[in-house]
């Protein structure tokens, strides 16, 4: 919302597809040992022994995904790379490699692409994953980025969302709802900003919500520590439309139902107090709300005593057989079924 007037702007053009992607390349650096080529030929080469490899890709489109005017380009280039670890995650592997592929308009100047390659590059570092490769290409409108993310697990300790249980747990890490909230105080401050743009926007005490928004982080951490706890989720995903559609998600793939505890939901109390400042419903925004980027898991009974006491995991409910169906069983003790009102990307609001 800042807009810095002294900026230095380098047009496109004057570097070339080529001269941009060298540039952009040029800071990155490769560490896993399963890469043996990265950018630079036609192809990157990669080398993962018996593992098996997982891929995911997502697109990311300016004016559908993010909003500019309060998105900074780093956040951008770091989102895009979370959103797809945290798939690879949500498979107990672990990432390795990315791709990263964008379409720019001639309104942006080499320095807003070397901010979301910032991006691009800080969250490379923080989750150990290489840029192999990606494309470079002319947008006559927007900015439009797409990763590809690349990762490896041991045969046989994928997590699919097919195997939850009858009376298997269901299990979440972190907390909900925050970043939906986080993005309604930046949607509140734009409109603000809007009328005055003297106004400069008061976000103390939405920080954690904000950056939930703005930095998601993925749950590389929870994978390690269902490793060293020695446990293998029966199913998992990971949370990016709002609990209710994952849920549901799982349970259709695993053919099985559910009651989920209202009263279990894990919330941080600056979205049960942000939530009240906005009338909202929090229960509604945890189930509803999207990209928290937390993991949801179904674990076996007996692994109950190895996650209990953790504070990153919590048992939020338990599976049923398909025919009971998936409930939400309230505060006051009534069973509602859920429905998929997750987060729907072809809905303008
Ligand atoms: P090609 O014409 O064969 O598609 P490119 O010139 O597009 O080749 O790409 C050359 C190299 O640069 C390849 O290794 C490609 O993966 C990489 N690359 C292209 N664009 C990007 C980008 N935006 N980010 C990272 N690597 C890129
Ligand atoms: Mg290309």
């Amino acid at each position: 919302m800042i807009e810095d007037k002294n900026q230095q702007r380098t047009d496109l053009s004057q570097l070339g597809e080529f001269g941009l992607i060298d540039h952009l390349a040029k800071s990155f650096e490769v560490t896993q040992k399963s890469t043996i080529m990265a950018i630079g030929d036609d192809a990157a080469v990669l080398e993962f022994d018996k593992d098996r490899v997982v891929v995911s890709t997502d697109f990311l489109v300016e004016g559908v995904h993010f909003d500019l005017s309060y998105m900074p380009l780093k956040h951008l280039g770091y989102k895009a790379v979370i959103v797809n670890l945290s798939d690879i995650y949500a498979m107990n592997a672990e990432a390795t490699q990315i791709t990263v592929s964008i379409a720019v308009s001639n309104r942006f100047p080499l320095e807003a692409i070397e901010e979301l390659y910032a991006g691009v590059q800080t969250a490379c570092k923080l989750y150990d994953v290489d840029l192999v490769g990606g494309d470079t290409t002319s947008s006559t409108s927007g900015l439009i980025i797409s990763v590809t993310a690349i990762g490896q697990v041991k045969t046989g300790k994928e997590v699919y969302r097919s195997g939850a249980k009858p009376n298997d747990l269901l299990v979440v890490s972190g907390d909900l709802g925050g970043a939906y909230l986080g993005l309604q105080v930046l949607e509140r401050e734009k409109e603000v900003f809007k009328v005055n743009p003297n106004n400069q926007p008061d976000l103390d005490g939405y920080t954690y919500i904000i950056e939930r928004q703005l930095k998601p982080e993925a749950r590389k951490d929870i994978i390690k520590l269902l490793e060293d706890l020695e446990v293998k989720p029966t199913a998992m995903i990971d949370i990016s439309d709002g609990l209710s559609s994952e849920i549901l998600h799982l349970c259709k793939a695993s053919k099985v139902g559910c009651d989920l505890y209202e009263n279990k939901i894990p919330l941080d109390p600056q979205v049960i107090s942000t939530s009240e400042e906005f009338n909202m419903d929090s229960t509604t925004i945890a189930l509803s709300g999207g990209e928290d980027y937390e993991l949801l898991m179904t674990i076996s009974q007996e692994d109950f005593p190895k996650i209990k006491a953790n504070p990153h995991l919590t048992v939020i409910g338990y599976i049923t057989d398909e025919a009971s169906g998936a409930h939400l069983v309230t505060r006051g003790d009534q069973k509602i079924q859920l429905t998929a009102q997750g987060w729907n990307s072809f809905e303008t609001n």
